[in-house]
């Protein structure tokens, strides 16, 4: 029913030239994937994977865009910027992004809404703090998450999101979530869209984890029903390890 989709989270790591090297080193690996195989690197690294990924099954994606189209906005993206370069991703509301740099669940639903009028399609990223898992708040935080990120989405547009459950204590910890854990909010952000968009919608929906995914518990992960492909950060970086993870999800 639901193709499984691994993507790479490079976020600030690799040059231009160390993007070429990497694509090349991974198309053959990821050649006969049968799930979407996605990179997202660096702005300044899209042209140099874009032309490196050029004819192979691997898309580009961004970490981020801003919401308005153009205009007086220092230091920041356009998502139609991005479309007209070729590429098809772009990761909004990452928990790096919501730690450092400021951006909220309004922030987030604006990206959202930018990304999908630019004709991208958006990695949402939903996920708990240690505390707030603690508190057993953790389904209905990523419900409103997930609620106000798609505030003004229609169903048609359902179809370009896919949603990341990235618990925050999971990412860059190598403390991974237990393959129930991830299935049970992943299972939770499901009912969630299901109540937005009825159960045919949500049935379609990708949903990834997040959080120390790599080639050794990756298997463990995607076998469970609820959970439709990751989102990798460290093990993205290199070509063997990310090849076996896109091997455990075909
Ligand atoms: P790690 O795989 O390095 O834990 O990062 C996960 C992540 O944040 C992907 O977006």
């Amino acid at each position: 029913l639901r193709k499984a989709v691994i993507a790479g989270n490079w976020k600030m790591n690799k040059t231009p030239a160390e993007t070429t090297a990497l694509i090349n080193e991974m198309k053959p690996l990821v050649a006969n994937a049968d799930c979407g195989v996605i990179v997202c690197v660096p702005f300044v690294d899209l042209c140099a994977a874009l032309e490196a990924a050029k004819g192979s099954n691997i898309s580009v994606g961004a970490q981020n865009c801003h919401w308005e189209k153009s205009g007086a906005f220092t230091g920041e993206i356009s998502a139609f910027t991005l479309k007209e370069m070729g590429v098809e991703y772009v990761i909004i509301g990452h928990s790096e992004r919501r730690t450092y740099f400021g951006d909220t669940d309004v922030t987030v639903n604006k990206r959202v809404r930018a990304a999908l009028d630019a004709g991208l399609t958006v990695i949402l990223c939903v996920g708990e703090y240690l505390e707030q898992r603690e508190q057993g708040i953790t389904a209905e935080l990523v419900a409103m998450q997930t609620k106000i990120a798609l505030g003004g989405v229609s169903k048609d547009e359902l179809s370009r999101i896919i949603i990341a459950y990235e618990p925050v204590w999971a990412i860059g910890t190598g403390r991974t979530a237990t393959a129930d854990q991830a299935n049970e909010v992943c299972a939770s952000i499901r009912a969630t869209v299901a109540a937005l968009y009825g159960a045919d919608a949500a049935n379609a929906l990708t949903i990834q984890y997040g959080g120390s995914m790599n080639a050794g518990n990756a298997a463990e992960l995607l076998a469970k029903p609820d959970v439709d492909g990751g989102l990798i950060g460290g093990a993205s970086l290199k070509a063997p390890d990310f090849a076996k993870i896109v091997e455990a999800a075909s």
